[in-house]
């Protein structure tokens, strides 16, 4: 069965929240493990509607210290100690969040919540790999906004290609060869045949990966960072005819999202992060759309299987 990968929105609005669109925040499920990526207010309500069990979530990725992406996150931290958590608790932000955080705590007399919170800086000069292990890896990298401001993608592991079973009798391979030609390596039987890897082995299925782009201004830097990522969130606040306020702003239009779409190959796009002044962003997806035609809005409470 294949694994999940999965993402899901849980906010699409910028700075103000709107009957229908909450801030910024995302949960990406990697093979059961839930990542949190933004934590505007709302988050927990959300999170609830979307049936994601708070105690899941291990690491949460903060973008930058804009209201719109963390003003949730106290909050969540308060209900995990009401609930009992144990478990550490990652965040990964700007180092300035964990002093505002730690005064919140002490503040409200929640200096000991009950379990470990473990920061980890982010670095808003280059890009840097903050979490890896065998089966994922996850990278930060710098936007282009009014503060600073890091983006993140998720990349699960290459797998290796599973070997066909009955080859190894058939050819009479060694176990000691079976890790090499899982890795790609071609097998020579005891009487000098060669046997290419591709008739031994099924392949992996390709890594699947995930890039979310924060709030940030038109910024064709950070391309390298996103190339060929299956699916690529890209922040849209503003339709064409607010051009001049998204360049104001550092922030992006729907045809500045899909120019760098297409320019990264990503193989979809998904826009959010739309400014309370439009009742729906139709518009703004028609005008990525003629750019890049595999766009969608990241509605709130919608779901992205990879
Ligand atoms: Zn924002
Ligand atoms: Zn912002």
């Amino acid at each position: 069965m294949q694994m999940p990968f999965q993402l899901t929105i849980l906010g699409s609005s910028s700075a103000m929240p709107t009957s229908e669109r909450y801030p910024t925040a995302q949960v990406l499920n990697v093979l059961g493990r839930f990542f949190l990526i933004d934590c505007g207010e709302g988050t927990q309500h959300q999170l609830r509607r979307n049936r994601i069990n708070y105690s899941k979530i291990t690491h949460i990725f903060i973008s930058h210290l804009h209201g719109d992406h963390f003003f949730g996150l106290i909050g969540l931290i308060s209900t995990l100690s009401l609930q009992g958590r144990r478990g550490e608790l990652h965040i990964y932000a700007h180092s300035e969040l964990q002093r505002y955080t730690k005064f919140q705590m002490e503040f409200l007399g929640m200096d000991d919540p009950g379990f470990q919170i473990i920061f980890h800086p982010l670095n808003f000069k280059k890009p840097q790999v903050i979490l890896e292990d065998k089966k994922l890896k996850i990278t930060s990298f710098p936007l282009k906004h009014r503060i600073a401001c890091c983006g993140f993608r998720f990349d699960e592991q290459p797998k290796e290609a599973n070997i066909i079973k009955e080859m190894i009798k058939v050819y009479n391979i060694p176990i000691r060869e079976i890790k090499n030609i899982k890795a790609g390596a071609d097998f020579v039987t005891e009487d000098g045949k060669l046997i290419p890897n591709k008739d031994l082995v099924i392949p992996a299925r390709k890594p699947r990966s995930y890039a979310f782009c924060s709030d940030t201004a038109y910024n064709e830097a950070m391309i390298p960072e996103i190339t060929g990522v299956d699916l690529l969130y890209h922040e849209a606040t503003f339709a064409e005819s607010e051009a001049i306020i998204a360049a104001e702003t550092f922030h992006s239009t729907g045809k500045d999202a899909a120019r760098i779409a297409q320019k990264a190959e990503a193989g979809k796009l998904l826009i959010g992060h739309f400014s309370s002044r439009y009742k729906s962003p139709d518009h703004i997806l028609e005008e990525a759309k003629a750019i890049f035609p595999n766009t969608e809005i990241g509605f709130d409470n919608s779901s992205f299987e990879l």
